[in-house]
C-alpha cells in the first residue's frame, strides 16, 4: 500500500450513514459548496484517480504532480476533518470510475464542472440521475452578469463586464463611484522594469512525503512526459497555498502594477504572484483573494490593476467559453469557423492561419533570445507570466501563422493552471486572434520595439532590436498578408497606413524573411543574425513596431 493509502486509511471515519459527494481534481476546497456548511460528520466524499486523463495530452510533469498532490493532501484534510473518503484509482474516464460506486451508493451530488472535457465525460451520468447537478460556487459572477454587461455583444468586451460586476458587487467603489475616480489604472501599469526593486523569489517549500510520492509516480509512470519536476516549488498542502498567499502579499503585490507589463530573463514572473493554478484548483478562493486584496493598504494602480485580473478577466473568459460552448458554437458573422474539426476542440482561424508548431516550442533553441528564454522557463517550470504569454510566444506564432489550435493544445499542455475553460479563450481569443474581434479589440502582434522597451531579452540576443531583428519584418509582413482582413479594425489603422506607405521592396523583403523565418524554425534550426543580415533594412521611422 502507498503512504498515502496508509495516511487516509488512518485518519479515515467511519463511512456509514454518509451523503456522498463527487469532487473533480479542480474543486479542492471546503470554504465552498456542501462541504462549507454541511457536518463534515454526515458528509463523504468520492476522489478519483484515473491514469485516462494524463493519458489524453502530454501535460507537463509538474502540472501532474500539482494536482495529484493537491487532490490527496485534500483528501488527508477532509479525512481529519471527520469527512468520509473514497479514494479511487482508475484507468478508464472518470463517467467510468463512479458507475459502480453509483450503484453502491446511490445519486452523487456534484458541482458543475468547470471544464467542458469533464461536462461532457459526465454528461451520460448527469441524464441517468447518478450525479446530481449543483452550482459551483467558486465562481464570483454569474452568466446574468455577462448578459447584462454586454447589452449589444456580441462582440464581447471584459470592460464593461469589469465595470458591470464592480457596480454590482461594490468592490472597489464609494457612494456608487469607482475609488480614485476610475475604473481602470491600466495606462499608469506599464514600466519596464530595470532591476530595481529586486523581484521577489518564490517561496521554496518543503514537500512532506505524500508529495514526493506523487513525485516518483510521475517520474515513473510518466517519464516521457515533458518538463522539469521542481517539488520545492509546488504547492500542495493547505499551507503551501497559505505560504504562497502570503509570499504574494507582501512580496509582489505592492509593486504589482507598475511592472504588470514587464518582462525579463533575470525572473520568469517579476512582481506576478503566481496564484493562478491554486485558484483554478480552488485551493485558494476566488472571492477570498479579492476581499484580501481589497482590504490590503495598497497603491490603487497596484490594487485595482490585480483586482481586475480576478474579478474582470478570469471571470470573463469563463463567460466566453460558456457562452461558445469552448468557441463551438460562436455568434453568426462574428468568427467563422474555417476547419470544422470539433473533436480534439474546436479550430476556429479567422486569419486562415494553419501552420504547424515549430520545434522551438519543444526546446529546440531559435536563435531568437526572447522566445528561447520564454520556452526554457515554461519548461523548467509549467509557468510563466502574462504578458510573456501574450507579446512573446503567441505573438510569434501568430506572426508565423501557425495554427491557433496547434497552440493552444501547446499552451495546455505546457502550463500548469490550463484548462479548457480558461485557456481556449486565452490563447485563441486573445493570443492569436482566431475568433476575430469577438473578444479583444484588435489582434495583440507587435515588432521587436515593444519586446525592446518592456524586457531585457534583447541584451543577450545575436540580434539587434532596432537594426536586424527578424521579428520586426515578420510584423509588417503579418500585416501585409492580412490587410484585407484586418483594414476595419479602427485601432490598426495607423500601422495600417505605415504599411501602405512602406516601399515595395522591403516588402518584399518582409515577405522573404517571413518565408525563412518559418523554414528555418520548422526545420528545427537557429536562425542566424548573418542570415538575417543579407535583408539587414536601413531604419526607418515605420520599423518602430
Ligand atoms: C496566451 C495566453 C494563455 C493563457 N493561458 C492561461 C491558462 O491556461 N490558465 C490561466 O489560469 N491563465 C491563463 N492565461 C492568463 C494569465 O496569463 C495567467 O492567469 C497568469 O499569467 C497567471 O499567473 P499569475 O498567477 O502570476 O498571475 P497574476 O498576474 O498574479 O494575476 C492574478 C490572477 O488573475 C487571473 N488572470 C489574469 N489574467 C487572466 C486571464 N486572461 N484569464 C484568466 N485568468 C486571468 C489569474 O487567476 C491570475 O492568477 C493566459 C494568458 C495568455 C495571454
Ligand atoms: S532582438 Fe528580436 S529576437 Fe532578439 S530578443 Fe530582442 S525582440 Fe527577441
Amino acid at each position: 500500500m502507498s503512504r498515502f493509502g496508509r495516511a487516509l486509511r488512518d485518519r479515515q471515519p467511519d463511512p456509514a450513514g454518509r451523503r456522498w459527494l463527487f469532487v473533480p481534481y479542480d474543486q479542492l476546497s471546503d470554504g465552498i459548496g456542501p462541504l462549507s456548511r454541511e457536518d463534515p460528520r454526515t458528509l463523504g466524499l468520492v476522489l478519483v484517480e484515473t491514469l485516462w486523463k494524463p493519458a489524453r495530452r502530454p501535460y507537463h510533469k509538474q502540472k501532474l504532480a500539482l494536482v495529484l498532490a493537491n487532490l490527496r493532501h485534500f483528501a488527508l484534510e477532509q479525512a481529519a476533518r471527520g469527512v468520509a473518503i473514497r479514494h479511487v484509482a482508475a484507468s478508464g474516464p472518470y463517467r467510468a470510475a463512479l458507475e459502480p460506486l453509483i450503484a453502491a451508493l446511490g445519486p452523487l451530488r456534484v458541482m458543475e464542472s468547470a471544464e467542458r472535457e469533464l461536462r461532457a465525460d459526465l454528461a451520460p451520468l448527469v441524464a441517468s440521475g447518478g450525479l446530481l447537478v449543483i452550482p459551483h460556487e467558486g465562481w464570483l459572477t454569474t452568466a446574468e452578469d455577462f448578459r447584462t454587461s454586454q447589452r449589444s455583444g456580441p462582440p464581447w468586451r471584459m470592460d464593461a463586464f469589469y465595470r458591470h460586476v464592480r457596480r454590482r458587487t461594490g468592490i472597489l467603489m464609494r457612494d456608487g463611484k469607482p475609488v480614485g475616480g476610475k475604473f481602470s489604472f491600466d495606462p499608469d501599469n506599464r514600466l519596464p522594469w530595470r532591476g530595481d526593486p529586486p523581484a521577489p523569489q518564490p517561496p521554496r517549500l518543503r514537500p512532506d512525503a505524500i508529495t514526493e510520492e506523487v513525485g516518483d509516480l510521475v517520474e515513473d509512470l510518466f517519464a516521457r512526459h515533458p518538463g522539469r519536476l521542481d517539488l520545492a516549488a509546488l504547492p500542495a498542502t493547505r499551507q503551501d497555498a497559505e505560504a504562497l498567499w502570503a509570499w504574494a502579499g507582501q512580496e509582489c503585490l505592492p509593486v504589482f502594477g507598475p511592472y504588470e507589463d514587464a518582462m525579463s530573463s533575470r525572473s520568469s514572473g517579476l512582481f506576478h504572484t503566481r496564484i493562478s493554478a491554486l485558484l483554478n484548483l480552488h485551493r485558494l478562493l476566488p472571492s477570498r483573494v479579492v476581499a484580501d486584496v481589497a482590504g490590503m493598504t495598497l497603491p490603487l494602480a497596484s490594487q485595482e490593476g490585480f483586482i481586475r485580473q480576478i474579478l474582470g478577466w478570469r471571470e470573463f473568459v469563463r463567460h466566453v467559453h460558456l457562452a461558445t460552448d469552448g468557441f463551438r458554437n460562436l455568434p453568426d458573422g462574428v468568427a467563422p469557423i474555417t476547419q470544422p474539426d470539433k473533436d480534439g476542440g474546436a479550430t476556429p482561424s479567422v486569419l486562415g492561419a494553419s501552420g504547424p508548431l515549430p520545434p522551438v516550442f519543444w526546446g529546440t533553441p531559435s536563435g531568437l533570445a526572447c522566445l528561447d528564454r520564454v520556452v526554457a522557463d515554461v519548461w523548467a517550470e509549467g509557468y510563466s507570466h502574462h504578458i510573456t504569454r501574450l507579446m512573446v510566444l503567441a505573438n510569434l506564432a501568430t506572426l508565423l501563422d501557425v495554427s491557433p489550435r496547434e497552440l493552444t493544445d501547446w499552451f495546455w499542455v505546457a502550463y500548469a493552471d490550463a484548462y479548457d475553460w480558461v485557456v481556449e479563450p486565452n490563447v485563441l481569443g486573445m493570443g492569436t486572434y482566431a475568433v476575430g474581434d469577438l473578444m479583444t479589440t484588435k489582434p495583440y502582434v507587435s515588432g521587436a520595439a515593444y519586446i525592446a522597451r518592456m524586457s531585457d531579452y534583447c541584451e543577450s540576443c545575436a540580434f539587434d532590436p532596432t537594426t536586424t531583428c527578424p521579428i520586426t519584418r515578420l510584423y509588417w509582413a503579418f500585416l501585409a498578408r492580412h490587410e484585407m482582413r484586418l483594414r476595419d479594425n479602427l485601432r490598426l489603422r495607423l500601422p495600417l497606413q505605415a504599411l501602405r506607405k512602406r516601399p515595395t521592396a522591403r516588402r518584399e523583403e518582409d515577405a522573404r524573411m517571413f518565408q525563412h523565418v518559418r523554414a528555418t524554425l520548422a526545420a528545427g534550426s537557429a536562425l542566424s543574425a548573418q542570415a538575417a543580415a543579407k535583408a539587414k533594412p536601413r531604419r526607418d521611422r515605420h520599423e518602430r513596431n
